[in-house]
């Protein structure tokens, strides 16, 4: 399956698009920046890892064997890029007088759910900084024994001049080094840097810090950096195939992940470097410090000042995949109601297409159709390209039910599984159910809450909360209330 294809991935380290070639044949190793669990994940997170799980089908369906490792930041992202500010999480914790694992937990479950809500399949692993952080540690002294980072005032700092002197700080952002430190203006609190471009392996706990470890430099946390090289190196190898994150990482993250991955193992650990563009809102990117933002469930509920109406999580990743990833993408009520009428449409036929009449011969070419679609995603998982081909076959489809094209049996049944490869396996897009499927579904649910009522009569709590769980991972949420237990699909 996978040498049939001829996949083209741009790679924005060289800024072009490149044939897609794995380490080690017929196996993919991907890392994904994950979220940072302090708030929710906004709509803007959800558009990279909704593209990231496009990817991640997709070199599923070529018959990769795909280990796709996402992490979760549950330390060490500061307030600022200029390793200062409080860390994200700690703030939270102390504002909410909580600890920051409470913290990290809510975000992480809430995460989770959002990510079933929109099908976004789970990663192969989902690694957190802080159960990494022996390993940070080794990778520093590493650092450390190259000489490429110094120990100020109980931190440690990556020395970046010194290594521009052998390698090329800015390969991947194209910035210049000399620019960069022309236009960095030294912070207060930054003068234990040698440079102003010198970036965090590790911080010193101030005595009020509540997030910190001990290691060889007394106690304090890892820098947000590390984390990703620690976990990405660990499962996927030093040298791995895809790397991706929003275009808001490329620098400093992603450019200082290649500095300390090459620092410390002297080698390039990216083939194939993967940026995603944003999603905006009134033409500004949706973003958690400007307040521009609207949560999944807000736009799924209706509960906000934005949306007309609420809409079905599988509209908006419709929504969403109806622009290519590297396209930047706008939020706003016509462009939402337009996919859901093209979502409809496409759904109504797509479900329907078993009844379509069946000749002896077909009078079209469902070769060339299937060989489009997979020249669309070929060409760096170009996803509205994918759609517009689907709705080639909804004109198809309608041709055949009214007799001005044929087909027959054998091809009808070939076009209904690649169907339903590209919109479930690929796209990720559920069928929506029609009058007598709900109805059907309505009555399934029905009886679970019934049998989760008994369970929590006999206290049997394993049971009850085992079918709550298992119905929200479907995307069916449990409503507990004085009248009893309500149910949302
Ligand atoms: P964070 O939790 O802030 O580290 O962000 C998680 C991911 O969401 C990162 O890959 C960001 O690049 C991405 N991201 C943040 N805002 C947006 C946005 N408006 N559109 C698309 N991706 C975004
Ligand atoms: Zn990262």
């Amino acid at each position: 399956m996978i040498e049939k294809h001829n996949l083209q991935i741009y790679n924005s380290h060289s800024g072009e698009k490149e044939k897609f070639e794995t380490l080690h044949p017929n196996f993919v190793g991907m890392y994904v920046c994950g979220p940072t669990v302090y708030s929710n994940v906004h709509l803007g997170n959800m558009r990279t890892f909704l593209s990231f799980d496009l990817v991640f089908r997709y070199l599923k369906h070529l018959g990769y064997k795909v280990r796709y490792v996402r992490n979760i930041t549950d330390v060490g992202h500061l307030e600022s890029d200029a390793d200062e500010g409080e860390d994200k999480i700690s703030k939270k914790a102390r504002i909410e007088q909580l600890e920051p694992m409470e913290i990290v937990q809510e975000y992480t479950t809430d995460f989770h759910e959002v990510n079933a809500l929109f099908n976004i399949q789970p990663p192969s692993i989902e690694p957190t900084a802080t159960g990494h952080l022996i390993e940070q540690i080794e990778i520093i002294k590493r650092i450390i024994d190259r000489d490429l980072a110094y120990e100020s005032n109980g931190s440690i700092y990556f020395d970046v001049i010194k290594y521009n002197q052998t390698h090329d700080y800015g390969e991947l952002s194209k910035r210049n080094i000399e620019d960069l430190i022309a236009n960095t203006r030294t912070l207060e609190g930054q003068a234990e840097k040698k440079n102003s471009q010198d970036f965090a392996l590790w911080k010193k706990a101030s005595p009020e810090h509540i997030m910190r470890w001990p290691s060889p430099w007394g106690d304090g946390f890892p820098g947000w950096h590390l984390e990703c090289t620690v976990m990405s190196t660990k499962y996927l190898g030093e040298t791995f195939d895809i790397h991706g994150g929003g275009m808001d990482l490329k620098f400093p993250h992603h450019e200082c992940e290649i500095a300390q991955a090459k620092g410390a193992y002297g080698k390039n650990p990216v083939r194939y470097w993967m940026h995603t563009n944003m999603l905006t809102m009134n033409g500004q990117k949706m973003s958690k410090s400007t307040g521009n933002t609207i949560l999944p469930r807000e736009l799924i509920s209706g509960d906000n000042n934005f949306f007309e109406k609420a809409f079905d999580p599988m509209v908006i990743r419709f929504f969403m995949l109806q622009a290519h990833y590297r396209s930047v993408l706008d939020l706003s009520n016509e462009a939402v109601l337009a996919s859901e009428k093209g979502y409809q449409r496409l759904m109504a036929t797509y479900t329907r297409m078993a009844e379509m009449p069946v000749s002896e011969e077909s009078t079209f070419d469902l070769q060339e159709w299937t060989k489009a679609c997979y020249a669309k995603m070929d060409d760096d998982f170009n996803s509205p390209m994918l759609i517009a081909e689907l709705f080639e076959a909804v004109k198809i489809i309608n041709q055949i039910n009214e007799g001005t094209l044929k087909i027959n049996e054998q091809d009808k049944a070939i076009f209904k599984t690649k169907m339903k490869e590209f919109i479930e396996d690929v796209l990720g897009l559920k069928p929506i159910l029609n009058e007598a499927g709900n109805q059907k579904l309505t009555q399934a649910v029905e009886l679970l809450i019934e049998l989760r009522d008994q369970a929590r009569a006999n206290k049997d709590f394993i049971t009850s909360d085992q079918i709550r769980d298992k119905l929200k991972h479907a995307g069916i949420q449990l409503k507990d209330g004085k009248d009893g237990t309500n149910f949302s699909l």
